[in-house]
């Protein structure tokens, strides 16, 4: 053990998640997320962050919520200290302990540093933003203001209100700060009121309480210390929220900014591949939602890559190229570019898009499509290059997945077409550890919506799902679907799904704006 422990290339970060809103998390967070063999997170760490360790990495839940401990901080320390000894014992690796806020603001990282200080394990620590402090500034809350608070205080509120004798000076804290942040308080909120009047805090001291601050669910109650209590009893006001007490609450009023969008309340599973999946979750989080990042699919180059080389050698000679996806146009030009060529090679044939993000990658290769359908059915794609002067006996060649179906190249070939396929790329299910945190949010029903991008997004999800037995069954029934178009929708419907909202138009801009609408149309109905 000792010689493991002695390693220098075993490298433990206490890294701070920030208060709930992903992009809170600090550069150096990302950074470190983005080394990570391993990840141990909590429950007020967004899981969303887990999007930023690689694919392969191990992630390891310690959920602790308030009162009820689900692991003990014992049982926690030693996690860390066992994970950081095989890790060693492995020749090495990242071990990040991702938690909620800040490590060290009631964080209990000081004690997890101790922990593998004491088993010889040295680790650095990346603050992070601290909910004491965004919590309030979402709620349009500064904690110091010139002239109203000219200083703040941190406290815990998770003192046993059954105690006689209290560990908190209630005079000196009443007393030491003109803003009082209280973490943990909630269930404490009566005892904490009365016992700042009691020790001389006027009963007209503004508060403001902030749940999930700087997230989607952000709820605000506002109140005095005399009457605060009462109000968050009355609409069973619950953890976890921050307590700022003192002048600078009732800003508020005046200075409330943050907004929750139209997605607000809705969580949103998006099951496209994590390279891809950045920009539809931005845009669903920039309209409130809530994301859960589900990669069904990844792309992996074929198990050969012959047919599309020999393809290539012979690219002259076709008349017409039909590009089906994104992911295929990227994979064909990356092929090209190893066999020494560029897109001059494609001069000869006159090139077919199918959708807009197809029509998009091409351009990004410096290509614009002749064509690119109105219509994906593979009988309206025959259609428009029979128009554009498909005659028998032309060579055309479809680049795209290995498993992608066979309708296109059979329509192509009815109408006397000579077609070859090329796979430039495989979608293959992701390794289970990538997606083993978001299927449990799912499992425990924390997931109201799921995003279809493309017919092997379905397929996998439904087999992710199934995996989950009489849970998953429940889910594939009630769960919102909603699909970029209709080939994908039609796999869904194959699937025995029901499309919740279809995309007008079909990308993903289309995509979020049917989900927006179908929300929206159907709060009205209720
Ligand atoms: N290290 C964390 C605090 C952990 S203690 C930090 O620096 O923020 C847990 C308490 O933090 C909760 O009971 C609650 O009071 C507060 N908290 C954490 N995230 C919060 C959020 N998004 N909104 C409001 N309070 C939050």
């Amino acid at each position: 053990m000792r010689a493991a422990d002695a390693r220098t290339d075993v490298e433990v970060l206490l890294v701070g998640a920030g208060p709930g809103d992903p992009s809170l998390l600090t550069l150096a967070g990302a950074a470190a997320l983005g080394r990570a063999d391993v990840v141990v997170y909590d429950y007020l760490a967004n899981p969303a962050l887990l999007a930023h360790a690689p694919a392969g990495a191990e992630r390891v839940y310690v959920g602790k919520k308030g009162f009820s401990e689900h692991v003990t901080q014992d049982q926690i320390n030693r996690l860390l200290v066992r994970k950081a000894r095989e890790l060693g014992e492995r020749g090495g690796g990242v071990l990040v302990r991702l938690k909620g806020g800040d490590p060290f603001v009631f964080g209990r990282g000081g004690e997890e540093a101790l922990a593998l200080g004491e088993a010889g394990i040295r680790c650095s620590v990346v603050p992070g933003v601290t909910s004491g402090i965004a919590a309030p500034a979402y709620a349009g809350v500064p904690v110091t203001h010139r002239g109203l608070a000219s200083s703040v205080a941190f406290v815990t509120g998770n003192e046993d209100p059954a105690k006689d004798e209290s560990a908190i000076d209630w005079e000196g804290i009443a007393h030491g700060a003109d803003t009082l942040c209280f973490y943990m308080g909630v269930r404490n909120l009566p005892v904490i009121a009365r016992r700042l009047m009691e020790a001389g805090r006027p009963a007209d001291t503004p508060v403001a309480l902030v749940r999930w601050g700087t997230t989607p669910e952000q709820e605000v109650l506002a109140g005095t210390l005399e009457t605060v209590a009462a109000r968050a009893a009355a609409v069973g006001f619950k953890a976890p929220a921050i307590i700022v007490v003192g002048a600078v609450a009732a800003l508020r009023d005046r200075l409330a900014w943050f907004e929750p969008g139209p997605l607000a309340g809705s969580t949103v599973a998006v099951t496209r591949t994590r390279a891809q999946a950045s920009a539809l979750s931005a845009r669903l989080r920039a309209l409130g939602a809530s994301v859960v990042e589900l990669p069904t699919i990844d792309i992996v180059p074929p198990p050969s890559y012959d047919e599309a080389d020999a393809c290539i050698a012979r690219l002259a000679g076709y008349r017409f190229i039909v590009f089906t996806s994104a992911n295929g146009v990227e994979a064909f030009f990356r092929r090209l570019a190893l066999a020494g060529l560029d897109s001059r090679a494609l001069a000869c044939a006159r090139i077919a898009a199918i959708g807009p993000a197809t029509t998009e990658e091409l351009a990004a290769h410096g290509v614009a499509a002749d064509f690119v359908p109105g219509e994906y059915r593979a009988e309206a794609v025959a259609d428009v290059l029979i128009e554009a002067g498909l005659a028998r006996g032309d060579w055309v060649l479809v680049p795209r997945a290995l498993e992608a179906r066979e309708a296109l190249p059979r329509m192509l070939r009815a109408r006397g077409a000579r077609v070859d396929v090329a796979p430039v790329y495989r979608t293959v299910p992701p390794p289970r550890a990538s997606v083993e945190p978001a299927l449990s949010r799912m499992a425990a029903g924390e997931v109201d919506a799921v995003t279809f991008t493309s017919s092997s997004t379905v397929r996998n999800f439904v087999g992710l799902a199934r995996g989950l037995g009489p849970d998953g069954k429940a889910l594939l029934e009630n769960l919102d679907f909603y699909s970029i178009g209709p080939i994908t929708t039609a796999t869904a419907r194959d699937e025995g799904l029901s499309v919740a909202a279809e995309a007008e138009e079909y990308t993903i801009v289309g995509l979020v704006h049917a989900i927006v609408e179908h929300r929206a149309t159907r709060a009205k109905r209720k």
